[in-house]
């Protein structure tokens, strides 16, 4: 049996070293747009910073080596169908079981700009390798974010990190928009920038970019304002990269098993799948939903049983600064609230049960917490006891059957 991955990202090398894992000794062919091993989209900030670029290379530089892999590097698939994959540059690539693993792909607002010398997503990273190459070469020491999101924030810490005068513009009223309420966002965006000088303009967006002999030299904001800047990172979203297999951008439906299809299975940033606790179908693009779909599709594949169990969509930003923003479920129900001058953290209770929760400034409390989430037992007189607690000791006490008290 010959099987075929579109991608090289995280779905689909968890897939390939789950198949060799589970005894497939089959021909395996990697497609990926990028010519790089596998790499964590997770850690490539952190190379960035300043750590070396094989950190990103999750699963080894040699992957494509020690797992018997094909790799057709640096070259698009454009189309999936009956059995056949065809690539930007004409190549057809035949199989008999398909990973349809793209991931996501930027949604810029006017993708002109990118056009311009200066101008970079922050997706991939083949974005950061060329990030990088410009600092070194230009000597920048300047940055605009546009997009205040995970990814844009992700990538402001990294910029900042590594020496750069960092601002963020952002439409919404506080960074991380998606990831918290009103009340803590605000509260997570004013420490953020407290604690490392980036500033952000918020309710404010890029409208234009002007060049200097080809390379960007400013942006225009709506509020009428601009900012000098030779580097512009455009984080405004991404959108599921599933066009080559079904014609739109909506993500790819799958059943309990990954299968789109008897023979094409889909994983990770592409999937739409069910929520682990409330059943909502949806694109929860997150790494260890990537981890955990790449594993049952390829033990599917092997042994012809599993089911996936669904998706969290628990949020974690710690990096550059000891300053986490974690989260999860939705923000919606009877708000419990504990604060400090430097923490902040909420639980959304629902029928007694955690509904969705944000610990910003510290995260002593969140193991605890989204395993009371993922259970989904009544858990009200435990959750005002682990919010006030300043010395993290919830968790043993429960051990011993002192909780609540
Ligand atoms: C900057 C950044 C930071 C992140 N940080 C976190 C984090 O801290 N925690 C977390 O849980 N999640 C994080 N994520 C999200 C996480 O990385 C993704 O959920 C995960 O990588 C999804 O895996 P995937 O295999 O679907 O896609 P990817 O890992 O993105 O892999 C997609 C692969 O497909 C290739 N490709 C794309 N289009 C095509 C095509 N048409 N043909 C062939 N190949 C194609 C790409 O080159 C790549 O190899 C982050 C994402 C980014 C961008």
């Amino acid at each position: 049996m010959k099987v075929v991955t579109v991608g090289a990202g995280v779905a689909a090398a968890e897939f390939v070293e789950t198949l060799r894992n589970e005894g497939f000794r089959g021909e395996i062919v990697m497609i990926s747009a990028e010519g790089f091993p596998p790499y964590s989209p997770c850690v490539m900030p952190f190379f960035l910073a300043g750590d070396p670029l094989e950190t990103a290379y999750w699963k080894g530089a040699d992957f494509y080596d020690r797992l018997g892999v094909t790799p057709r590097l640096g070259d698009p698939v454009v189309e999936v169908d009956d059995g056949k994959v065809r690539t930007a540059s004409g190549a057809v690539e035949t199989f008999d079981r398909l990973l349809y693993a793209p991931g996501s792909k930027d949604r810029y607002p006017e993708p002109s700009w990118l056009g311009v010398h200066g101008v970079f997503g922050f997706k991939t990273l083949s974005d950061l390798t060329a990030i990088d190459r410009h600092i070194r070469e230009t000597g920048v020491r300047r940055a605009v974010i546009f997009g205040g999101g995970f990814i844009g924030v992700d990538a402001a810490l990294a910029l900042w990190h590594r020496g750069l005068q960092v601002t963020v513009v952002h439409r919404n009223n506080r960074l991380l928009s998606r990831m918290t309420d009103e009340e803590g966002g605000k509260f997570a965006t004013r420490l953020l920038a407290e604690r490392t000088g980036i500033e952000v303009r918020l309710e404010t967006r890029v409208t234009a970019v002007n060049a200097r002999d080809g390379a960007l030299a400013s942006v225009d904001l709506t509020d009428g304002t601009w900012i000098e800047t030779p580097l512009l990172i455009v984080a405004t979203g991404v959108t599921p990269e599933s066009g080559p297999l079904t014609g739109a951008d909506q993500g790819v439906a799958v059943d309990e098993a990954l299968r789109f299809d008897p023979r094409v299975y889909a994983a990770g940033d592409v999937a739409v799948t069910p929520h682990a606790v409330d059943g909502r179908p949806g694109l929860y693009a997150l790494f260890p939903n990537a981890v955990e779909q790449a594993r049952v599709a390829a033990r599917h594949l092997v042994r012809g049983e599993g089911a996936y169990p669904g998706s969290v969509d628990a949020n974690v930003l710690r990096k550059h600064v000891d300053f986490p923003v974690v989260s999860a479920g939705r923000f919606e129900g009877e708000p419990l609230t504990w604060q400090d001058a430097d923490r902040f953290r909420r639980v959304y209770l629902k029928d007694g049960r955690i509904n969705g929760y944000m610990l910003v400034g510290d995260m002593a409390a969140a193991g605890y917490l989204h395993r009371l989430y993922l259970e989904q037992t009544p858990a009200e007189r435990e959750v005002s006891g682990l919010l006030s607690d300043t010395a993290g000791t919830s968790y043993y006490r429960r051990a011993v059957g002192l909780a609540g008290r």
